[in-house]
């Protein structure tokens, strides 16, 4: 059990450590690459605001053009100089946001050639409409009214608008798609977050389950070990040490002082010569045989355990009255004397000594039992074998010897 307990305990610590470092590896790649994702959706919103400005800009001069160009024809067509208003709040601002418009669609080649021509086209616009400006302060209404008729203005407005609408367009077009690669990577990365989440958490319920199949197999192996220390290997009985702690256990715990307790110590008589004549593995098996006859014949409540080589103890919890104590001392030395008679063709006179000691009446503390009925034990050997010997107490009465014969 243990080798198959260290076995498995090896193979659940490989298991931890690969489930740990599968952890680990999965949570810094997740790191790694949601860092990465990140740093994109930022670019992409720079991007995003880059593309606003542009927007903005661009509307800005078209703005500026169709002012200048609305106070230009009101002036044209009322001579009244408060028309001129827009025109010059127009052209004053143009420059600035051309200039501005340039530096922000800079590091686009396309662009920056949009805006050139641009700049190049509002200088012929913001010309023509001085130029006409002038002829009507200078009184030549006429003159200013046929270079409008040309239609070069118009011309100058419509391209300026064409290619104000192709910047528009295109940034407009790099905005949305800036826009949606943050998006897609937004809806990615937290779907590999989730992923990782979730593989994380079964590993973690995974690593639950194998720590409790772990913890199960300590647990069922200690209570094994705990069995096995406390029993007998040869008969099944409890061994010394089980009885010991019944004893203390016993004494430990309140009770009721009118009901006796008795302990009978038992050792077979003529035990070594079976052994000698036949053999040890001949001894092992009168000894079960016997432990069989003696858990026969005491009761289902009291505690029979083998203490020694050929020991045993009955500890018998209310045992009753003496007269109760001698028929089972009786009881147990026939059926010792029959397990003699009828193993080995009854070639070995099989018997056994029992030492009684009984608390509160004959022996003061319960944790004295056993040495007073072991002492008494030794009384019955030396009275003749096969026979019983009340315990007492140093300083109670004298041991109360029956003689039988075997
Ligand atoms: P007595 O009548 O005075 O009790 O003597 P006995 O022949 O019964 O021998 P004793 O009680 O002095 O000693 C018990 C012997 O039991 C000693 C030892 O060799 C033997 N023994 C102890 N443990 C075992 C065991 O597990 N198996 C077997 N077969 N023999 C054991
Ligand atoms: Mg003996």
């Amino acid at each position: 059990m243990s080798s198959r307990l260290s076995r498995s305990a090896i193979a659940d610590r490989n298991r931890f450590i690969a489930l740990y470092l599968a952890m680990a590896i999965g949570l810094v790649v997740a790191a790694g690459a949601f860092l990465y994702e990140a740093r994109i959706v930022l670019q992409d919103n720079l991007r995003d605001e880059e593309a606003f400005a542009v927007l903005g800009s661009a509307n800005r001069v078209l703005h500026d053009l169709e002012s200048a160009e609305t106070g230009q024809r009101g002036y044209l067509l009322t001579g009244n100089e408060s028309y001129l208003s827009p025109y010059r709040q127009g052209t004053q601002d143009l420059d600035d946001t051309v200039l501005r418009l340039q530096q922000v669609v800079v590091g686009d080649e396309h662009s920056l050639e949009l805006v050139r021509r641009i700049e190049h086209t509002k200088n012929d616009k913001v010309t023509e409409l001085a130029r006409t400006i002038e002829l009507v302060r200078v009184g030549n209404r006429p003159a200013a009214i046929a270079l409008v008729q040309t239609n070069e203005g118009k011309q100058d407005m419509d391209s300026l608008r064409g290619d104000l609408n192709q910047l528009l367009a295109d940034w407009r077009a790099k905005r949305g798609a800036a826009t949606r690669d943050a998006h897609e990577r937004l809806v990615f990365g937290t779907a590999a977050l989730a992923v990782v989440a979730l593989l994380t958490c079964c590993l973690m319920v995974y690593t639950l389950f194998i720590q409790r199949r772990a913890f199960a197999r300590v647990h069922a192996y200690s209570a094994v070990l705990d069995q096995q220390a406390a029993q007998d290997s040869l008969t099944g009985l409890p061994n010394r040490r089980k009885l010991l702690s019944a004893i203390d256990a016993l004494a430990s715990a309140p009770r009721d002082e009118s009901r006796k307790i008795g302990l009978f110590y038992l050792d077979i008589d003529g035990f070594k010569s079976v052994n000698d004549a036949l053999g040890h593995s001949a001894g092992d098996a009168l000894l079960r045989r016997l432990a069989d006859s003696l858990a026969a014949a005491s009761r289902s409540s009291d505690t029979l355990a083998r203490v020694g080589g050929d020991e045993f103890v009955i500890l018998a919890l209310d045992c009753g009255d003496d007269e109760q104590l001698r028929e089972l001392a009786l009881r147990l030395i026939s059926r010792v004397r029959t397990v003699g008679e009828t193993e080995y063709g009854g070639r070995f006179p099989i018997g056994v000594s029992i030492g009684i000691a009984t608390y509160p009446d004959r022996v003061e503390s319960i944790e004295k039992l056993l040495d007073v009925a072991d002492a008494a034990m030794y009384v019955a050997k030396r009275s003749g074998r096969a026979t019983y010997s009340f315990g007492e107490s140093p300083g109670g009465g004298p041991s109360n010897v029956v003689r039988l014969t075997r």
